[in-house]
């Protein structure tokens, strides 16, 4: 067992806002440097780039795990990840199609571009993603489990799109065991604004768009080896797996 650094919500050329340094080679060389050894890129409602970025994820010796920042009809984002792409893939399937059918303004949001290894660019997608789903917060997770992936609420602490600013607080009955929060959030601030997020587990992610944050958001994670189930674990504080938690000052 030993800690994994780890950054599972960030952003490829293909988020709208994202921007085009974000290449699979650039983001993997940052992240290596940083070093982050588990990285999912997660971009708004779409899994396009995964592969790509998988690939070079491997080459730079990082674990990839397959992700995506989905934006329910609550207008929540919620990261949903997967260790296996075929499922990613099929999961991705609906979820684009749950997408409401409205075009994207590259004017305004910028392109939003799928490549290849050698970072051609191979189509641009036009539905608009940056845009939300269908499907509700709960459907959103109960379909995260169908597919057998591992959801939770992106950033709890985010002035907008966050489970909090949008619902006022997080339902009871579904089945969160972690929320995500941002590169820079106090955290002691936050448990004493919300104190029932002590009962989650945190994981604190950079959001990158720009290869200068990538780094800036981790979570170390004490792991029996790399994978989206041991990180399940660790959130569920089980089997010896658990977050280290940086904030904290006794450092547990
Ligand atoms: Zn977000
Ligand atoms: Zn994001």
């Amino acid at each position: 067992m030993r800690l994994y650094k780890t950054d599972l919500h960030l952003h490829s050329v293909l988020s709208p806002c994202g921007d085009l340094e974000m290449s699979p080679k650039a983001v993997m060389k940052k992240a290596s440097e940083m070093g982050i050894e588990i990285i999912a890129v997660t971009d708004h409602n779409s899994m396009a780039n995964s592969c790509v970025y998988q690939r070079s994820a491997v080459q730079f010796g990082i674990h990839y795990i397959y992700g995506v920042e989905i934006q329910t009809a609550e207008e929540i984002h919620v990261i949903a990840l997967f260790d296996n792409w075929e499922i990613a893939r099929k999961f991705n399937k609906e979820l684009f199609n749950s997408l409401l059918p409205i075009k994207n303004d590259p004017e305004y949001f910028g392109d939003q571009i799928v490549i290849d290894d050698e970072e051609n660019i191979v189509r641009i997608i036009n539905k608009a993603l940056l845009n939300s789903s269908i499907w509700t917060f709960e459907t959103v997770l109960k379909k995260i489990e169908a597919y057998g992936g591992f959801g939770f609420p992106a950033h709890v602490d985010a002035y907008t799109n966050s489970v909090i600013s949008q619902l006022g607080f997080i339902p009871q009955n579904s089945k969160i065991i972690a929320v995500g929060i941002t590169a820079h959030c106090d955290v002691e601030g936050l448990l004493k604004k919300y104190p029932y997020l002590k009962d989650y587990a945190l994981i604190r992610n950079s959001d990158a768009h720009y290869l200068a944050d990538i780094g800036s958001g981790t979570t170390d994670f004490y792991l029996e080896e790399p994978s989206l189930s041991e990180i399940i674990l660790a959130c569920k504080n089980e089997k010896k797996r658990k977050i280290k938690y940086n904030w904290r000052s006794d450092g547990k």
